[in-house]
This record gives C-alpha cells, structure tokens and sequence, in this order.
C-alpha cells in the first residue's frame, strides 16, 4: 500500500509537517509532528478518518530528530504498545531529549552565536526560543526505542523500504525508499524549497561539520534513483525530482557565488553577510539566512575560495587573492 499523508498545523514553525501512514499490514507512523496539543489533535483526527487510535500503532518510524518529526514520540509511547524506532545515529536525542538540548544550547551560547558575530540581543532571542524547546521536550523511555542501522531495511505497507543515510539538513538525516514501487519518502532531504543546513554541536573540538556540502552530496545520492513519486516532510508528493534537484543545485551555486562577492566587498562575519544577503526579510527568515550563510561559507572554504581565522571569538573571512 502508498504512504497516507496526515498533514499536521506545527505552529510554532513556518510550515505544517507531514506525517505518513500505513495501515496494512498492521498500523506504522513515519514521523510524529511536535508534542503541541494541536499536532496531536490533527494526528488523532488524521488516524481516525482511517479507524484507527493512536493505541493501535505498532510502530513509529521516526526520520531525524528535529522537534517537528519526533515531538510527540513520547506522547504515542505513552498511549500505545508502538516500539519507536529511530537510526542509531539520532538515538541519544529520542532517550534524553532534554539533554540534547542542553548540550545543544551551551555550544550555541559559548561558541556558535558568538562567533557569528551576532549582537548580544539577538543571541538572547535565539537563545531563548531555543530554551522553549528544551523545556518542552520530552524523552522516550529507553526500552520503547529500537534503532536500525543507516542502511536498513524496513518494512512498512507489506513492502520493504530502503533506508537511506542523506545527511545535511541534520547530520543523522535518513529517508526511506522503495524500489519496485519507485516512492521516496524523502522527509526533510528532497522538498520542493531547500531545506536549511541546521548547524548542531560537534561530536569532539568546537567546528561545526559543514552540512551544505554534505547536503549536495545527498542530492547526487537521490538524484542517481528512479522515483515516480517523492512524499515530502512538508509540502504536497510531487514528481519532478531530477527538476527540483536541478533548481536547487543552481540556487545554491548562484547564491555561495553572490556569498563570496559580498565577502570581496568586505562583509567579513556572517552576521554581516546574512545582513546583506537576508536584511529585509523576517527574523526568522534571517535567522534560517544565517545557517544558509554559514552553509555557503563551508562551500567556499572547501573550495579554497576564502579563508577564516577567529579573532576573540568571532569568525573573519576573506577571499583568497
Ligand atoms: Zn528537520
């Protein structure tokens, strides 16, 4: 059977999330939405126009873990037999959500926003819708979780789905992929906008691992597929992958182009360049830009385009002579 797409309001962010559903042969939930009360009305609603409770999931699949794709993870295991199940690289955030967000918040506060050279203010203001975040997460208990390997194989629907390791977005990003029926369902890998290459604490030292050129590279993964259709974490199914592929692949180039000509012209922070290159947009717009930003600073620093150094904590560029 075709995944059933549940789309749910998820508030607190600027579009509604997709959650899919099968319900043959027995009852699996790919991602949750958040734990928002409206989220978990949508989802029940969304259950019950196929006769179905939340108590009758036996699973839940969960993509990455970002708030929006595993909110309300917890709240299922709570009320319902489902195992949850997650890549075992995004683990630790399902068995101890909050100290995720603890670790996540200190890099933010000590390393990250600083060396953006963000003004104090607006680091408060991340900082805080951050901390709403972490206050409202909640964990799921260890024995609900069972992980799979990037390179799984999962069965949902009767049929058997091949679990794709794409990071970028997130650096534990999987989608999943079914070859004799051609689907994707693509999560927040492949939508029709590009999503932002969200930067996360490092595993060891204090730089972040550079998500937009890992995000190109599993573009290339996705586009080297036969897919008749693609079910996004936000937005309609659409068909016209290798297109949007495409689009997004130039975007980016023509976007790190304009990146390096602002840096020429002597925007040497990325809080400067996201003002030059996002400063009539919203503040969440520019704050999206500044992971944008960051993403096309690793792409030319790869390039060997610029180069960087740290002066009392905040990050300088400049382009290469
Ligand atoms: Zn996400």
């Amino acid at each position: 059977m075709n995944p059933i797409r549940i789309e749910l309001p998820n508030e607190r962010q600027v579009a509604p999330v997709n959650v899919y559903l099968f319900t043959k042969p027995e009852p699996v939930l790919v991602d949750t939405g958040t734990n928002a009360a409206s989220d978990q009305a949508a989802l029940q609603a969304g259950l019950a126009a196929h006769g179905l409770t939340v108590g009758d999931l036996k699973r839940v699949i969960i993509s990455h873990a970002h708030v929006d794709h595993f909110g309300q993870a917890a709240t299922i295991a709570a009320h319902s037999s489902a195992d949850i199940w997650v890549s075992d690289l995004a683990y630790e955030w399902l068995v101890d959500t909050p100290a995720m967000w603890r670790k996540r918040i200190a890099y933010y506060r000590d390393v990250f926003l600083p060396q953006t050279g963000l003004s104090v203010e607006m680091r408060e203001m991340v900082l805080n819708f951050m901390a709403y975040s972490a206050e409202t997460a909640v964990s799921v208990p260890r024995q609900r979780i069972k992980t799979y390997a990037p390179d799984a194989k999962l069965e949902m629907g009767g049929l058997t789905w091949q679990t794709l390791y794409t990071p970028g977005h997130a650096s534990h990003q999987t989608c999943y992929y079914q070859p004799e029926t051609r689907q994707l369902l693509s999560s927040d890998m492949l939508m029709t906008t590009t999503p932002t290459p969200v930067v996360e604490r490092p595993p060891t030292g204090t730089k972040h691992i550079p998500g937009l050129p890992r995000f190109l590279e599993s573009l290339d993964l996705i586009e080297s597929l036969d897919i008749e259709i693609v079910y996004p974490g936000h937005g309609e199914p659409f068909s016209s992958y290798r297109e949007i592929i495409n689009k997004q692949r130039s975007r980016i180039y023509q976007r790190k182009a304009e990146c390096l000509d602002c840096v020429k012209d002597g925007c040497d922070t990325a809080v400067s360049l996201v003002q030059k290159m996002y400063g009539r947009r919203s503040a969440t717009i520019q704050f999206a830009g500044l992971w944008m930003v960051i993403g096309y600073l690793d792409l030319l620093l790869a390039d060997n385009a610029i180069v960087t150094e740290e002066v009392n904590g905040v990050r300088h560029y400049r382009a290469k002579k």
